[in-house]
């Protein structure tokens, strides 16, 4: 593996002799889909001793990734980067197709090292560094797509955080006047990629491999019939969850065969909806899954919302379901089905389910998860009611219940105003800022 390194390095230096010429090139420290990512210093500084050099992260991208894409992560580094905890840019240099971003370095660990040991106060300056970074990426109508602890990147020793990778980003633009709806925004369709593991994705029609059959069932509904839908035969969420069902089983179009256990050919014959999907498995909010087209900042808020509970449940990955429709799936066991089928039909979307679920408690699914006591749950008890924890207008002071593993209730509630199903609904970074959890308390 050593030497495979060293060799794609010589390479590198080889294909840009400028970047040979200022830096030196020590070791790769990442590597992505779309980019491998090395550690390098000055070479003015290469008799300095290690702990006096600079340090830089020298991003490579691949080849493939189309030229308005890379265009466009730079501009991003450049209008956005270096403040707030947004990764900036110190040069770009190109020679033909060989283009490399130099970035100041930070260290970091793998998220999954301190998932499960990161306590009350460092998960709120976690969080805060991380909105404080959305919130900038944001206030220049840019949608990360990417947010997850990748590209969010901590150096704990030194309580640094850097919102990295830009590579997916979008610009919000204005709908046309005559089509101006709500939201008042529409995305930029990323230009088509050839790079695609089926992880993570930048096209907007790149689907993960099976993933035909789910753009068949989530035909756009032009007027979806929510209350004409017929109740669907129950099943089990295993049987949702298996790839072979899920076809069958949820499914998101007004068509009278919705439900019915296959496809007819009506609307086989109609075009699967278009809207973007970049971003990574687990982390995509209910409308990238329903492929809404009209969407905003609030991708990546639900994304950090998946960070958070990553971190009150000590699970990581979170969600594990492997194509759209399964995480669909997992999404109405968390939310509940009501609550997801709300928001598909407040989006233009039916969603079909054969089997109803109630949704989790948030504290109680952490507890458990981390094998610590159940917190008590009044709520629990109402028959067939919402659990408060997934409820917005949870106040935290209404609950005197203990916290769970030392996370106050107030985590939970911001985890589940950050896992609001609707876009609409669910809360900005600047408001996420002023929710109790994160404007008070602790350091
Ligand atoms: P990709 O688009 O290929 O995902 P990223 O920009 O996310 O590329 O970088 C890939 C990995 O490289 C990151 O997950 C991180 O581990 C490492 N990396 C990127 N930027 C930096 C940086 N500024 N400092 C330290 N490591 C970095
Ligand atoms: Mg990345």
């Amino acid at each position: 593996k050593d030497n495979a390194e060293k060799r794609q390095i010589v390479e590198l230096l080889h294909k840009l002799p400028r970047l040979d010429e200022i830096f030196e090139v020590h070791r790769k420290i990442g590597e992505g889909t779309f980019s491998s990512v090395y550690l390098g210093s000055l070479r003015q500084h290469a008799e300095l001793p290690s702990s006096e050099k600079r340090w830089f992260a020298i991003k490579h991208l691949v080849p493939t990734v189309h030229p308005a894409r890379i265009e466009h992560e730079l501009r991003c580094l450049q209008d956005m980067g270096g403040k707030d905890h947004v990764i900036g840019v110190e040069l770009c240099l190109r020679h033909l197709d060989t283009i490399v971003f130099v970035m100041p370095y930070i260290p970091h660990r793998k998220f999954s090292e301190y998932v499960g040991d990161m306590d009350a106060n460092e998960l709120r300056r976690y969080m805060r560094a991380l909105m404080i970074a959305l919130r900038r990426v944001h206030s220049f109508g840019v949608i990360h797509r990417d947010v997850k602890p990748g590209n969010f990147l901590y150096d704990r020793e030194n309580q640094r955080y850097l919102l990295v990778d830009f590579g997916l980003a979008q610009r919000l633009c204005p709908l046309p006047i005559e089509t101006r709806q709500e939201p008042a925004s529409l995305l930029v369709p990323p230009p088509a990629h050839t790079n695609s593991n089926g992880k993570r994705n930048r096209s907007e029609s790149d689907s993960p491999p099976g993933a035909k059959r789910v753009a068949l069932d989530l035909t756009v509904a032009a007027k979806p019939k929510v209350t004409t839908a017929a109740a669907p035969a129950p099943a089990s969420a295993a049987e949702i969850q298996s790839p072979r069902a899920t076809p069958r089983n949820v499914s998101a179009y007004a068509c009278a065969c919705a439900g019915a256990g296959g496809v007819c050919a009506a609307c086989e014959a109609r075009p699967p909806p278009r809207a973007a999907r970049a971003g990574t498995q687990g982390f995509r909010p209910p409308e990238v899954l329903l492929k809404y087209p009209h969407q905003t900042t609030a991708v990546d808020m639900w994304a950090s919302g998946v960070v958070l509970v990553s971190v009150l449940s000590a699970r990581y990955p979170f969600f594990r379901a492997s194509d759209d429709v399964s995480a669909l799936a997992e999404l109405a066991d968390l939310l509940g089905t009501q609550a997801l089928q709300r928001t598909a039909a407040a989006l233009g979307r039916r969603l079909v389910t054969s089997s109803g679920r109630r949704g989790l408690c948030l504290r109680k699914l952490c507890a458990w998860l981390r094998g610590a006591p159940p917190p008590p749950c009044t709520h629990s008890r109402l028959p067939r009611a919402p659990c408060l924890c997934l409820d917005g207008n949870f106040k935290p002071q209404e609950v005197r219940a203990g916290s769970v593993a030392g996370f106050p209730d107030a985590a939970f509630a911001l985890a589940a105003r950050l896992l609001e199903p609707d876009p609409r609904a669910r809360l900005s970074a600047a408001e996420a800022l002023r929710h109790p959890f994160l404007a008070t308390g602790g350091e």
